[in-house]
């Protein structure tokens, strides 16, 4: 299986192309976007890693000459924190799948592999569901019952984290970093209060709660009650 990785980000590169060549891949490492851009529309790959800030030519970019040209290859975006825009933008021109940075190797392995195995026929999840919750990546909403449900960009980062890890407690340290791109300070409540907006929002009107406070650990988006 060959895969090409366009990224500018020497280190991140080079991480990259070791994990996906100890992996079992064969590896082709672009460090920016006219080289990755001439690689993907000459050479075939069997799934494309492309990052979207790339000093020279956007990823976005290069995934739309892709389509354009009627190039199916699996392609799994990289965007940066916050970037929602980028995001939905890219799933638009026909990225298959995204992962925000920073993301653990071994869940950039497992989106290859699952994208892969789906072959040439890609279809995006785009709507994350727990209940009758449901929040669509694509259109940016959620709505519970049915009923839309309007959240700030910041509820909407937290809510899709805590679906994604449904059932797992997730420590406000981890929260903070993911979410908020910042490391975990104790004194700071900012977590607690984005959480009982959130809940304020999504769970207090209804009689299934979804969120858990898991005492003295952090939090859980779960369809059964906590234990
Ligand atoms: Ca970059």
């Amino acid at each position: 299986m060959k895969l090409l990785i366009v990224e500018d980000e020497k280190k991140i590169g080079e991480y990259l192309r070791q994990g996906m060549t100890e992996a079992g891949f064969i590896v082709n490492l672009s460090r920016n976007g006219m080289d990755g851009n001439h690689l993907a529309m000459t050479e075939k790959f069997d799934l494309i890693i492309l990052d979207i800030m790339l000093p020279d030519l956007d990823g976005l970019h290069i995934l739309k000459s892709l389509r354009e040209a009627g190039n199916k290859v699996p392609v799994l975006i990289l965007t940066a924190h916050g970037s929602v825009e980028d995001r939905v933008t890219g799933l638009e021109l026909g990225a298959d799948d995204y992962l925000v940075k920073p993301f653990a190797f071994s869940e950039l392995l497992a989106r290859v592999r699952t994208l892969l195995r789906r072959g040439a026929s890609p279809v995006v999840e785009t709507t994350l569901r727990i209940s009758d919750l449901e929040l669509d990546l694509q259109k940016h909403r959620v709505s519970r019952g049915g009923q839309r449900i309007h959240l700030t960009t910041k509820e909407f980062s937290l809510l899709e984290l805590l679906l994604r890890r449904r059932g797992e407690v997730l420590p406000r340290s981890l929260i903070a970093s993911l979410v908020w791109d910042m490391n975990f300070d104790s004194d700071t409540n900012v977590i607690d209060v984005a959480i009982r907006r959130l809940r304020a929002k999504i769970d207090d009107n209804y009689d299934h709660k979804l969120i858990h406070t898991i005492r003295g650990m952090g939090y859980m988006m779960d369809s059964t009650p906590a234990p």
